[in-house]
């Protein structure tokens, strides 16, 4: 087991939700965490709070489906962290509709952030791992990559990630870097509150409703997210690689 020479990682989408939580579980495992986000405020908050509490960040802006960006917000993170060894690939966005209703917008710019947004982040950065002869990709795919009604967009990109995972542990494993992604159920967060909003419903009726359909009868807090990402990017986790890790209190897969 080779152990981690450069304890750096970078967090995209990490303003807020579930990008928040894993960039904070990361600090606490000690690696300096480079919270990215199109929110620089939100990042900069969240960089502060870790430093705050003991740990070591920095919070930058960043649009991850922006090949420029993208470049910049590692290199940005190499020059004032170190190398960065671990990537998880967090930073999302919904914009559901029936296919009937889906326009090119709502397709090209949810392909643009899961998608091109982790491919550029992974080009970026993998160069960084493989120097290093050790790293640890993260994607975050979903539940929807099953199929879900009125998320054309999103499941496909979802799917997408999954085989953009598998194909990166394939190319990369030599190198000492591991990809594999956490595919989460409901999780209690900013998006899926947005979906309560846009459906008409209270987001408690909504987390109620949706606690039923899953098997330990509760919803997802993004803690329970960051559990499973501190794992797979621990030393311990170096021969799990190219995996889809359902955390949906149930299997749905
Ligand atoms: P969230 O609360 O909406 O947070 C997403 C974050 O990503 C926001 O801070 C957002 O920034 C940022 N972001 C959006 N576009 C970006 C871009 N182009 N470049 C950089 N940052 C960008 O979402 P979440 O619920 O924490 O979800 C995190 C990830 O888990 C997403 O990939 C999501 O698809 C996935 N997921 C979530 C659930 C769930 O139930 N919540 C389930 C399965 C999968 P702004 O604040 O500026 O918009």
């Amino acid at each position: 087991m080779t152990e981690s020479p450069s304890r750096v990682a970078i967090v995209t989408g990490a303003g807020r939700g579930i990008g928040a939580a894993i960039a904070t579980r990361l600090a606490a495992d000690g690696f300096a965490v480079g919270l990215l986000d199109l929110d620089e405020a939100g990042a900069k908050a969240g960089a502060e709070a870790i430093v705050a509490s003991g740990g070591k960040a920095i919070g930058a802006s960043a649009d991850v489906s922006d090949a420029e960006s993208a470049e910049a917000a590692v290199a940005t993170v190499a020059e004032q962290l170190g190398a960065p060894t671990v990537l998880i690939n967090n930073a999302g966005i919904t914009r559901d509709n029936m296919l009937f209703k889906m326009s090119d917008n709502d397709w090209d710019s949810v392909m643009g952030v899961h998608l091109r947004g982790a491919f550029l982040m992974s080009r970026a950065a993998q160069k960084h791992m493989t120097e290093q002869g050790w790293g640890r990709i993260v994607n975050l795919s979903s539940v929807s990559a099953l199929g879900n009604r009125g998320q054309a967009n999103y499941s496909t990109a979802k799917a997408g990630l999954q085989g953009f995972t598998k194909t990166l542990a394939i190319e990369l494993g030599k190198f000492g870097v591991t990809a594999n992604a956490i595919a989460p159920g409901f999780i209690a967060t900013d998006m899926t509150a947005a979906t309560a909003e846009r459906m008409g419903i209270s987001f408690d009726d909504m987390k109620k409703a949706a606690a039923q359909e899953i098997p330990v009868r509760r919803v997802g807090q993004p803690e329970d997210i960051a559990n499973v990402t501190s794992f797979l990017v621990s030393d311990e986790a170096s021969f799990v690689s190219g995996q889809v890790i359902y955390v949906a209190g149930g299997p749905r897969a």
